[in-house]
């Protein structure tokens, strides 16, 4: 199985959301197996996407999630109110929220180690399953620390939770120099993925945790042209998908090229 996830991040209104989420759903070739593939919109848009996705192929997940069960947090989203409304994924840690916008009860800064570890637990509590994602800076990369920074990310993340057996989580590795929305993006090598992808298959095991159950994906800067080279590798079991996702042929070549990685693996 492989796994498409599109991140939607803060860029479109709820009504942009839908008719994105709709295009998506015209171009599903509905006599193929398809990817797990899974829709991140934002907070707002989340309950118009889970009417329209009810009863299809695609998955709905969100791009956050609160570090608390429910409770006096003003402005936060709680695990639980996200599988009441039909999420069954989140996405957790992700660069961006640990570069900026710390929430409670840990953070002054972006996000920390500590609060992700937290919010993994919450999304577990709650039946979501979530996506961890992980990745080295471009200043980090350069000192040579990549395998440091990986390590310690999801040591921190992942020692000390209890995952169900079933889909228990997904690891994202998205090196930040990699995501397109960034300064000066540059493209990760298939090399790049592949040492940092084997590297969190490792971990895992040192933690206890059976890898055949947990999906490792690749994030930055995937598009129509380069998915079907990330895709086919086996270290790859899916592509989390920031700018590519907004753009419906974009998006719908990537579930291609990932339903064509699945035929030759299963050949
Ligand atoms: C991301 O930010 O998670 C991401 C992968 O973005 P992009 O695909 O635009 O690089």
């Amino acid at each position: 199985m492989k796994f498409v996830v599109g991140n939607y991040k803060m860029q479109l209104t709820s009504r942009e959301t839908s008719a994105l989420v709709r295009g998506v759903l015209h171009g599903l070739n509905p006599v193929v197996v398809l990817p797990e593939i899974i829709i991140c919109p934002s907070f707002t848009a989340l309950p118009d996407v889970q009417k329209l996705i009810k009863k299809t192929p695609l998955n709905l997940g969100a791009q956050n999630v609160a570090a608390t069960p429910l409770g006096a947090y003003t402005g936060e989203v709680a695990a639980a109110q996200l599988a009441d409304i039909g999420c069954t994924y989140t996405i957790i840690g992700h660069s961006e929220r640990r570069a900026v916008g710390g929430t409670p009860p840990f953070a002054k800064g972006g996000e920390t180690d500590a609060q992700v570890h937290a919010k993994i637990t919450e999304a577990l509590a709650a039946g979501l399953t979530p996506i961890i994602c992980v990745g080295e800076s471009a200043a980090e990369r350069a000192a040579g620390q990549t395998d440091a920074v990986i390590t310690h990310q999801i040591t921190s993340a992942i020692t000390g939770i209890s995952f169900p057996r079933k889909t228990p989580c997904i690891i994202a590795y998205e090196p930040i120099w990699a995501i397109s929305t960034n300064e000066q993006p540059q493209l990760a090598t298939i090399h790049d993925i592949v040492e940092a992808h084997s590297l969190i298959r490792r971990l895992l095991v040192g933690l206890g945790l059976a890898i055949d159950d947990i999906a490792v994906l690749y994030g930055g800067s995937v598009d129509a042209l380069n998915a079907q080279e990330i895709l086919s590798n086996p270290e790859v079991d899916g592509v989390l998908v920031g700018s590519a996702s907004l753009k419906i042929h974009e998006f719908s070549a990537i579930i291609e090229a990932a339903i064509t990685a699945m035929k030759v693996i299963s050949v």
